[in-house]
């Protein structure tokens, strides 16, 4: 009996532990599938985000109540030219085998310049007119932003006691100041406002036209032994009418905001000093040891396209600007200020600098500037901080501050998409 009990105890004790084992199974496998599910929702969740974003500018599209920001200068605006018929000619492709070498050109001064980049950039620059090739080195960057700080590095002794200073107009390019000190060089340091400076030794960064302002800027400080460095990123005839045709000693340019390019990441300077231009190939081959190949071919191919687009126009006497970047962007940015100052109009609480004309002697028209950049003031007395009025107004800007400016001005860009810039001016009309 006793036996049986034992079995029997035995017994009910085994089915409730197989019903135990049964029961945690479940729990785990509910566990489990409401994991996978969550993992499954989250991975869909992740595609569909990836799924928002354009593939040209990183950025998902805006609706009518996004937040629009227009801080940084990103020129998506030009994407819809690209798309069209001269985009087909600026297709490249690069077979596994090619631009495997780290040498471009063993024989030349900047030894990791593509022949066919530095072929295209003179090229656009006789065809426009805006820069003088001849006699000139050209060198290639990751940007104008590499070219930069080589030139930095190449016009500061090497063994001065002091850091030279670098000066710039207020309002300054707001990039110049954390470029210059970024590594906080023994070499040079970034000094403010040019006007200011009182001095013989130093380098003046002269940006014209200018950003954030769109004004045509010429260096202030006149001293023998003062260096320049003239940023041309936005002297292009879609901003501003080409006058006459540039021969500083150092001139910088960017893909970025001649064609629209910016995250193809090349530049380019016309450098006059073959020492100079020695010394600013040295930085870059000692920074990224040259600048990417498969870029400068991309690069090129795009500013041939753009200068082909021309020529072939001019043999064919065809109409329309679907061909020729320079005239479609300038028609859309004057667009795009016609559209903008009715909107501060009917705001009333803002002001823009004054509308400037000249003849453009690339087009041989007498057309209005349109800077890549709108210098937004603010003119009611109980807006201090202009950035974070905007902002409560979901429009992100750059505060006049970082431009060595007051608060109530701030630097908005004109380049974004249409999208983004149609919504941006309802909402600034309606600001009172
Ligand atoms: N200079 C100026 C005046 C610019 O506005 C910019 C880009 N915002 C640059 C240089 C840098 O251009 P990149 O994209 O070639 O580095």
């Amino acid at each position: 009996m006793a036996r049986d009990n034992g079995d029997g105890l035995a017994a009910i004790a085994g089915r409730i532990g197989v019903l135990g084992s049964v029961a945690l199974n479940i729990v785990a496998l509910a566990i489990y599938l409401r994991g996978r599910a969550a993992a499954e929702k989250q991975a869909s969740k992740k595609v569909k985000k990836a799924a928002a974003v354009a593939p040209s500018s990183g950025k998902p599209p805006v609706a009518c109540d996004s937040v629009i920001n227009l801080d940084h200068g990103d020129p998506t605006m030009f994407e819809p030219f690209w798309r069209g018929p001269i985009g087909e000619s600026a297709t490249l492709v690069i077979p596994g085998w090619q631009t495997m070498s780290y040498f471009s050109d063993v024989g030349n001064l900047c030894w990791f310049l593509e022949p066919s980049f530095e072929r295209e950039v003179r090229r656009l620059h006789r065809l426009v007119g805006n820069a003088a090739v001849e006699g000139y080195h050209v060198l290639v960057g990751t940007g104008s932003s590499q070219l930069f700080q080589a030139a930095l590095y190449a016009l500061a002794p090497p063994t001065a006691d002091t850091p030279l200073s670098v000066v710039s107009t207020t309002p300054f390019y707001s990039m110049y100041p954390p470029l210059t000190d970024f590594l906080s060089s023994g070499l040079y340091r970034w000094a403010g406002d040019a006007n200011t400076f009182d001095g013989d030794d130093y380098i003046e960064v002269v940006c014209s036209p200018s950003n954030p302002d769109g004004s045509i800027r010429e260096a202030v400080l006149k001293s023998k032994s003062g260096k320049d460095i003239h940023d041309l990123a936005y002297y292009w005839p879609q901003y501003t009418p080409i006058t006459q045709m540039l021969a500083h000693d150092i001139m910088l340019f960017t893909v970025s905001k001649c064609t629209g390019h910016a995250g193809t990441r090349i530049g380019w300077a016309l450098v006059k000093d073959k020492e100079v231009a020695q010394k600013m190939s040295k930085f870059m081959e000692q920074s990224t040891i040259g600048v990417c190949k498969d870029a400068q071919l991309r690069a090129a191919k795009v500013l041939g396209a753009v200068t082909d687009g021309y020529e072939h126009q001019l043999a064919t006497a065809a109409g329309g600007d679907a061909n020729l970047l320079f005239h479609y962007a300038r028609r859309k940015m004057a667009h795009r200020w016609c559209a903008l100052r009715a909107a501060v109009a009917a705001s009333g609480i803002f002001s823009l600098p004054n509308e400037v004309a000249g003849f453009c002697t690339f087009t041989k028209d007498t057309v209005t500037s349109n800077p890549a950049f709108a210098w937004l003031r603010c003119e009611k007395q109980e807006v201090e901080d202009l950035e974070s009025f905007l902002r409560e107004n979901k429009i992100i800007t750059r505060s006049g501050t970082k431009f060595g400016a007051d608060q109530k001005v701030v630097r908005i860009s004109m380049v974004d998409t249409d999208e983004a810039f149609g919504i941006f001016v309802n909402r600034l009309a309606a600001i009172k």
